[in-house]
């Protein structure tokens, strides 16, 4: 019989050319930050901070929303840990928010848009990020969920500020954000790619429905050609462009992304050491390359052959 050596994360990825691709975690929930500080990860993401508001009648208090952050900043001390504002409405209704029922939920008041009915929302839950911040040592970034517009993104980076929060990003999963990312980068600092919602708003796929899987996939040449559009907006500023997600744990897609102008991905923590496998085999003029030909392709499933054909490190993966 054959027994595979589990593959583990060394903790630091770089491309086989010696160009460093961060592998960060996505943490959902306090108690997975040791977990994956413990496979690896250079830092966090995506730091879902939903866990703190679901199935409750009222907002969490500041000083509970403070411990249940510092206990993910402590596990990453000195690192990056990209904490998401509240990412309610749509498919995770909140009771006390009091947002009427919608008929289109994915297009509904949602993510950064729930702070214009309750702005104290925000208020109270940056100033508990800083007040963490401020008492542990990881380097705190912080972002906003569906942002549609520069002058969103102005607002959220102009909020942030007051409380002393000066890495200030969007998520870029709505295709207008990714169209125009070059405005939305005028005032966020940076900017993470959510592929799982803008795969579904530009291919008008809701992601919950499995029968629209294969159009629902971040291997669509659109989607690709809206990460490299991102990208390209971002680039003359010098912003940084992760993604965080699922589209980053595939390693064949993570080896087009980094091609794609994505300098780093966030995913959950069992993923990082098969990407990795993937990104040390391939030099990063080969990720161009596999990028391109994903984008010249003519749907999802031409676009995955011909990058798989095209990695050779993938076989060693099993
Ligand atoms: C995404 O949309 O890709 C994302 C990372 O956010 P969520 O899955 O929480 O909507
Ligand atoms: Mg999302």
């Amino acid at each position: 019989s054959v027994t595979r050596r589990r593959r583990t994360f060394s903790g630091r990825c770089t491309t086989r050319d010696g160009r460093p691709v961060p592998l960060l975690a996505n943490v959902g929930a306090p108690g997975d930050a040791a977990a994956a500080a413990q496979a690896g990860a250079e830092g966090v993401g995506l730091f879902r901070t939903e866990f703190c508001f679901l199935d409750r009648t009222e907002a969490p208090r500041r000083s509970e929303q403070v411990a249940s952050y510092r206990e993910v900043f402590a596990a990453f001390p000195d690192r990056k840990v990209v904490v998401r504002t509240l990412d309610a409405g749509a498919d995770k209704p909140l009771p006390f928010l009091g947002v009427p029922d919608e008929p289109n939920p994915a297009l509904g008041v949602r993510g950064l848009r729930v702070a214009t009915y309750a702005p104290e929302i925000l208020d109270e839950q940056l100033a508990a990020i800083a007040e963490a911040a401020a008492a542990e040592r990881a380097e705190v970034w912080v972002m906003a969920p569906m942002v549609s517009t520069a002058a969103e993104a102005d607002t959220f980076v102009d909020r942030c500020g007051r409380y002393g929060l000066t890495s200030a990003g969007v998520m870029i999963e709505v295709p207008s954000a990714a169209i125009l990312s070059r405005h939305l980068l005028r005032t966020a600092t940076f900017a993470s790619i959510g592929t799982n919602d803008l795969t579904q708003y530009a291919m008008a796929a809701d992601r919950m429905l499995p029968q629209l899987a294969s159009l629902g996939t971040a291997w669509q040449p659109a989607v690709l050609a809206l990460v490299a559009q991102t990208c390209q907006g971002a680039a003359p500023r010098g912003r940084p462009v992760g993604v965080c997600g699922e589209a980053a744990a595939d390693p064949a897609l993570a080896a087009v992304l980094v091609g794609l102008g994505v300098s780093s991905l966030s995913m959950s923590a069992s993923a990082l050491a098969d990407v990795e496998a993937v990104l040390a085999r391939v030099d990063h003029d080969d990720c161009v390359r596999l990028a391109q030909q994903a984008l010249d392709s003519d749907g999802a499933d031409q676009a995955r052959q011909v990058v798989r054909r095209n990695l050779p490190a993938l076989s060693e993966l099993g």
